[in-house]
């Protein structure tokens, strides 16, 4: 230890406070004891104690040497000089003078020397203090680092057994340790594996470049991760996910390799499913809707980059539906299948076949070379061959089928901008093709979009026409075979504010298609019933009948009974007097619960008549279980009465059949004489309606025909 025997302050600083405070205690004493030498310890006293206290033995002493001075020289008589005189007569005075005051100097000296050892070993405990608690928390540190290494431990022992294969080799790449789950994907067990290198797995799939980049991409980073194909102890080869991790040692050499590994097998096989589902029909496996937008977009940007050409083909199989509803839907399934492996034999490597769903099919011809002409050439070619192809014979489980394929190609040129654009416009030339007869092929074009655009403003002004009820009906007298009127056939008519009347057969292919046929007839028969009210209150109008027109759309809706029943109660018409006329296309399907809803209305007293009869494709079956009343002999039989020996003999055999089976019957488009001769006189047809009479005319013009009417 080492103690200033000083104190806290220097000689230099001692000095001057020595001789002031001394200077101090001098005035003080001249100023209350001028004369008296032996009241030293009065004033000079104290200040040698405050001397020594903060300034050391040192500053003690000279305080003491400066008191004796000064009572020696300013308070002994001769004052302010120092004689022997003086001196003696102090001498026993100043001797206990000096003595206190050097008792007192080293008094306090020793105090402070104890205070300042004191002090020094304080802070020497309070040191060992602190060294003892730091010496504790690294020891309560260390013991937490070796909980953490044994818990490490414990984990890492735990994940070596985990559910991933690990395999540990040495720097060489000798297998050191394996675990279980190794074991369990590899077939080979701990005492196979170690002491042998990882080629034990090696499937010869991957090439030496594979392995090289590898272990290139380990030696840079310092870890590898990616699939790779492995070969289990069985021979079998499978797909494993790998990741290889460098241990290195503190000097930076590779002294272990860890490797783990989980088997993929399942995970890739889901993911393949999944992305079929995703991409593919899983039925035909041909592309679906979305892989086919992916790869059309891909070759319309490539088409704008290089000018490449590229075409698509919309493909309708006739007769699909058809095909389904009578021979079911498994049968209607291998046809697909069909369709799609001879569609794909007709297109090149480079082109994508998908479908879309139903019998909906597309083609997308890429990279088509030359000029745009030339390209459209080489579709047509290839679209002639799917027609072709498409048009033999099918053999479906035992049914021998004949089918055929409306084809509408278009070409991505200026006209079009987007992919979607471009399957619109097949679709449109598809369409096109459909219309124009079956195995046929047709191009879009500009003029095709255009009647399709005029189509979407007609329907808008139908609808809007529909609102306005701008329709109104005119009205055809049925004629007996008496040559009395009795009754009418209600046809509609719209008249437009702009194209003036539309004809029907523009309008109504337009309303069946998109369901506003359901409403418009729902009007027709309105206005009927309403018709049937009138002249039910008049002598010459009584005994006339309506015959209203029903659609097969209107028929299925499930409320038809109830509909025609409550606008029979709303306006009163005499039910016996209403005639709903049905189509025989109209019995294809659902023909169960279509016989359902005649009988009941049948029961309320409506007639039925089978209209077009001879056209569609019904089977005759079905007439004696239908609740007929009539049959409506098709006009183009009548026309050709003259000329056709076959139209004779449909008429005649028509009348028969509908005579035996106790139904009357009705011949539309009669126009001569000789017509009406051959029906009524010679076949005993019951009623007639045609231009020999009258053509369809408005109400008053009707009433006017009746008033004016005279049996022929
Ligand atoms: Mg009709």
């Amino acid at each position: 230890m080492n103690i200033d025997p000083r104190g806290v302050r220097s000689f230099w600083i001692e000095l001057p406070f020595t001789v002031g405070i001394m200077s101090l205690a001098l005035f003080i004493r001249l100023a209350i004891a001028p004369v008296s030498a032996g009241l030293q310890y009065v004033t000079f006293f104290p200040a040698i104690t405050l001397a020594a206290i903060f300034g050391g033995y040192r500053a003690g002493l000279l305080a003491t040497a400066m008191g004796v001075g000064f009572a020696t020289y300013f308070f002994i008589a001769p004052y302010y000089s120092f004689e022997n005189e003086g001196l003696k007569i102090v001498s026993w005075s100043n001797l206990v003078f000096i003595v206190d005051g050097f008792l007192v100097s080293f008094s306090i000296e020793a105090m402070h020397r104890y205070r300042k050892k004191s002090e020094a070993e304080l802070a020497e405990i309070k040191q060992s203090h602190l060294q003892v608690s730091r010496l504790n928390s690294e020891l309560d540190e260390m013991i937490r680092l070796q909980r953490e290494t044994e818990q490490e431990l414990l984990i890492s022992a735990t994940a070596f057994e985990a559910q991933d294969g690990i395999m540990i080799t040495d720097s060489s790449g000798v297998i050191l340790r394996v675990n279980q789950a190794f074991t369990e994907i590899t077939g080979y067990s701990s005492e196979e594996a170690v002491g042998q290198t990882p080629r034990l797995l090696k499937s010869g799939r991957h090439d030496a470049d594979f392995y090289a980049a590898m272990w290139e991409c380990i030696k840079r980073t310092g870890q590898w991760s990616g699939e790779i194909w492995d070969r289990r102890k069985n021979g079998e080869v499978f797909p494993k996910w790998l990741t290889i991790t460098e241990v290195k040692s503190f000097d930076g050499n590779s002294v272990h390799y860890v490797s783990s590994q989980v088997d993929i097998t399942a995970r890739k096989a889901s993911e393949d499913r999944i992305h079929n589902l995703a991409f593919y029909d899983p039925l035909t496996q041909l592309p679906n809707r979305r892989l086919l937008l992916d790869r059309l977009r891909h070759a319309v940007s490539f088409s704008l980059r290089d000018g490449r050409n590229v075409a698509l083909m919309f493909i309708d199989l006739d007769k699909f539906k058809k095909l389904n509803d009578t021979l079911g839907h498994d049968i209607g399934d291998l046809l697909l299948k069909q369709v799609a492996e001879r569609t794909c034999t007709c297109v090149r490597e480079c082109d994508t076949v998908a479908r879309l769903g139903g019998d909906e099919f597309v083609v997308l011809l890429d990279g088509l070379g030359g000029s745009l002409h030339e390209a459209a050439a080489q579709a047509k070619q290839i679209g002639r061959k799917i027609i072709d192809v498409l048009n033999q014979t099918y053999y479906l489980a035992g049914h021998e089928h004949q089918s055929g394929a409306s084809v509408g190609i278009a070409l991505f040129d200026e006209h079009c901008r987007t992919a979607d654009d471009l399957l619109k416009q097949a679709d449109i030339a598809m369409y096109q093709a459909k219309k124009a007869g079956r195995n046929t092929l047709r191009f879009f074009d500009p003029e095709m979009q255009a009647s399709i655009l005029a189509r979407v403003a007609l329907e808008k002004d139908f609808k809007e026409a529909l609102l306005k009820e701008n329709f109104y009906i005119f009205y055809q007298p049925v004629i007996s075979n008496g040559g009395r009127v009795a009754g009418a056939e209600a046809l509609v008519r719209w008249r437009h504010a702009i194209r003036g009347i539309v004809s029907p057969a523009d309008f109504i292919p337009l309303a069946e298609e998109t369901g506003l046929i359901v409403p418009l007839g729902n009007w027709v028969l309105k206005t009927a019933c309403r018709q049937l009210a009138d002249w039910s209150s008049r002598d010459d109008t009584r005994d006339l009948t309506i015959a209203v027109n029903v659609s097969a759309r209107q028929l299925k809706q499930e409320d038809f009974v109830a509909t025609v029943m409550g606008l029979i109660e709303e306006t009163g018409a005499s039910p016996q007097r209403l005639k709903l006329e049905l189509t025989e296309s109209m019995l294809v399907s659902d023909a169960e619960s279509i016989i359902i809803k005649m009988n009941l209305l049948k029961a309320a007293g409506i007639t039925f008549a089978l209209d077009d009869f001879g056209t569609g494709y019904s089977s005759l079956a079905y007439l004696s279980r239908l609740p007929l009343d009539q049959l409506k002999v098709d006009q183009s039989f009548v026309r050709n009465i003259e000329t056709e020996e076959s139209a004779v003999v449909i008429c005649a055999a028509t009348i028969n059949l509908a005579h035996n089976l106790k139904l009357k019957v009705v011949a539309e488009g009669v126009e001569n004489e000789a017509q009406r001769k051959f029906l009524s006189s010679v076949h005993q047809c019951d009623f007639l309606q045609g231009y020999l009479f009258s053509k369809p005319v408005p109400i008053d013009e009707f009433e006017k025909f009746i008033r004016n009417y005279r049996v022929l």
